[in-house]
This record gives structure tokens, sequence and C-alpha cells, in this order.
């Protein structure tokens, strides 16, 4: 087949992965101007779309974005952190500045402390090696925050262009598409001029005459936990609004688990409550210690649930990460799912989680 190149975006037009950059249905091959879904749907729905790419493609983009000059807008998602900070950005962004925006903020309890929150993100950002100017958090479905937000961009660009970059799921389309409705006068907003081969999906929506708001291509990160549930246990699993604390009161020797994605035991100290912050929807089960392993074994996929019988196949098996407890108030992060936060000194807790989707603790955010 003869190559086409999308004439909104410049990637390379696909007829066969409706998920993959470049897609159009075949149907659309002999119109006169060719335009991937994702540019069609822009143009004439006014709405961004999210489309993931390769490594080979991602490769592609870093060094069309280090060699440009402008800000780079990292959105990653509060629920998942480390899914989705991107470890490669420093890599990505040359010598360009870096703001952190943290979103879904409508889903956190109402006594999150914001500002602690704001540091954490900073540090796990410092942590791997990415320097961010400022750290900014939102919520792009409810629209909080998007107001001093877009202030911000405008001051800290300096009137060049912004790159919004991001793994997949963690609201680009749903900001940039509030930032598309609230200006008005996008007629047009697709960018003419291409060079094939070379964009890779960046659609650009004009900020005035010499810069634009880049929307790049989301890049997968196998480390999510979302990368290996369905539709249907994604549903259960990601919180939909605010998530309200369930509590646990549970003497040492005691296992609570969630779903069957993750489970924390309580190995040593006082009686003590284990505060549990998941989607609402998620179920929690508590059990002896002694029974954990046996529960698991016999009742993963329908009693304890998600994943379902079928995408048990495809998660990888829990492995287990020891902590200590000194007395602070620490939260138990499972990436993607939630936390729970617990306070007991000479506190000792096993987490299970999926390998390669590592448990990590912080500072209670309460
Ligand atoms: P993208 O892949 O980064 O473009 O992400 P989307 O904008 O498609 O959003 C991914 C999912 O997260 C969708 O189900 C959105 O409805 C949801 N989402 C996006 N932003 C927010 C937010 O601020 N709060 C909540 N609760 N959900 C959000």
């Amino acid at each position: 087949m003869e190559i086409i190149y999308c004439q909104g975006c410049g990637a390379e037009i696909q007829t066969t992965d409706p998920e993959k950059i470049g897609y159009t249905p075949a149907s659309s091959l002999n119109k006169e101007m060719v335009l991937c879904k994702r540019c069609f749907r822009l143009k004439h729905y006014n709405e961004i779309q999210d489309v993931a790419i390769t490594d080979d493609d991602f490769l592609k983009m870093v060094s069309t974005i280090r060699d440009a000059n402008g800000l780079v807008v990292h959105m990653i998602d509060i629920f998942d952190v480390n899914g989705s900070l991107i470890k490669s950005l420093p890599r990505i962004t040359g010598d360009n500045p870096i703001i952190l925006v943290g979103n879904k903020v409508d889903l956190l309890p109402k006594s999150t402390n914001q500002n602690k929150l704001t540091q954490w993100l900073r540090s796990e950002a410092k942590e791997i090696g990415i320097k961010v100017k400022d750290v900014f958090l939102i919520s792009s479905a409810k629209g909080s925050g998007i107001e001093e937000l877009s202030q911000q961009i405008d001051a800290y660009r300096e009137n060049k262009n912004v790159y919004i970059v991001g793994t997949t799921n963690v609201g680009k389309s749903t900001f940039i598409n509030r930032l598309i409705k609230q200006s008005s006068g996008y007629t047009d907003v697709i960018t003419t001029s291409y060079f094939p081969g070379t964009t890779l999906g960046f659609i650009e929506i004009p900020l005035d005459d010499s810069s634009a708001l880049i929307d790049t291509p989301g890049i997968v990160n196998k480390q999510q936990l979302t990368h290996y549930l369905s539709d249907e246990d994604l549903k259960i699993v990601t919180p939909k609004k605010e998530i309200k604390a369930r509590i646990y009161q549970l003497n040492h020797g005691q296992t609570l688990y969630f779903g069957g994605l993750a489970r924390i035991d309580f190995i040593k100290g006082d009686r003590q409550s284990f505060v549990c912050y998941f989607s609402n929807e998620l179920p929690i089960h508590r059990t002896k210690l002694e029974n954990a392993d046996e529960l698991y074994k016999n009742h993963v996929g329908e009693l304890l649930s998600p994943p379902n019988q079928t995408t048990l196949e495809q998660l990888p098996k829990l492995t287990e990460s020891t902590f200590k407890l000194n007395g602070e108030k620490t939260d138990i992060v499972f990436p993607g799912l939630g936390w729970v936060s617990i306070s007991g000194s000479d506190t000792t807790v096993a987490a299970h989680s999926p390998k390669g989707v590592s448990v990590t603790i912080r500072k209670s955010l309460l």
C-alpha cells in the first residue's frame, strides 16, 4: 500500500488498529483530504482523543521535543503516581522547563492535605531525576485548578510552545478538551503545516499567532496496574467519585485483601486502625494471616475479585515487600489502586502487589 500521511498531524495512516496512531477506517482513504480518526474528531467535533504510541515512535518524539524550545507540562494521575511519572522525561525535555500537574484531585477525600500531596509529587519526581519548576493539582473532569494552571502555563511559557506530555489515561484529553471549550473562536484547531513521518501525531492548538499548545500521544507504561486489567475490572478499580475511608481495627496476624489485586498483612504491632482509601466499589476482605494464602489459592477471581477468571491469567504473581513503621502516620501506596494509612509504632506490615507494580510508602497525606 502506498504510504499516506494524515493531513492533520502528519502520522502515517493505517487502517488496522483503531487504538494506534494514524488509524482511519479504510472507507475514508479515497477522500481528497485524509485525516486520521483522531484529527477527524478534533476537526469536526472539537474533541481530542488519546492515542498510544510504540517505543520506537516514542524515541522519535523524544528528539522532537528536546530540539524544540518550549514549556513541558507533564500530567500525572495522583492515584498512580509511580505508573504515570515518565522516567525518561529528562531525556525527552532536554533543557526545557517542566511543570508537573497532578490530575484527578476530585477523587481524594476532602481531608487530604494538598500541600503534603504537592510535596510528595515533587519529591517522587526528583527521585527519578525530574526537576520541576512548579507543581499543580487539578481536576480535568470537574474543572478545579484549571484556571490557575492556564494562567501559570501562560506565565511560564514565555510566549513559546507548550507540550502536554503524559502516559495514557492520566486525563490529558479531558484537560485539553476543557481548554478548547473555554477558549472561544477555535474553528479549525488542527495545524496545517506538517512534516510527514516526523510530527508523530502531535496536535497543535494555537495559543496566539506564533505559538501553540501541543498534545503529544500518550505513552504506555507496562508497569501500570491498569495495563493488566479488563475494562470490566477497571470500572471497579477506578474511583468515580470522592473516595470514602474504610476503617478496619486489626490485630497482628490479620490480613486485608483488596479484591484479589493486593493485600496487606499485619505482622507485628499493637491493635490499631488500618484506614483504607480505594475505589468505593473495590471489595475489601479481612482474613487471618495464617489462612490468607489458602484463601487466595481457592478464591482469587471469585470471592477475591477483580481480577476475574480471565484477567487473572495475565496478572503477574503477587510479590511481597515488608515495611517497618515507627509511629509516624504513614501511607502504604498501591500504585493504580489506592493506599492504606497506619500510624502504629513498632509496627511491621507486609504489602503484596502484582510483580512490577511496586508498593511504596509516604508520609500520610491527611
Ligand atoms: P488520556 O488518555 O490521558 O487522554 O485520558 P482521558 O482524558 O481519556 O481520561 C482517562 C480517564 O480518566 C477517563 O475515564 C476520564 O473520564 C477520567 N478522568 C480524566 N480526568 C479526570 C479527573 O479530573 N477526575 C476524574 N475523576 N476522572 C478523570
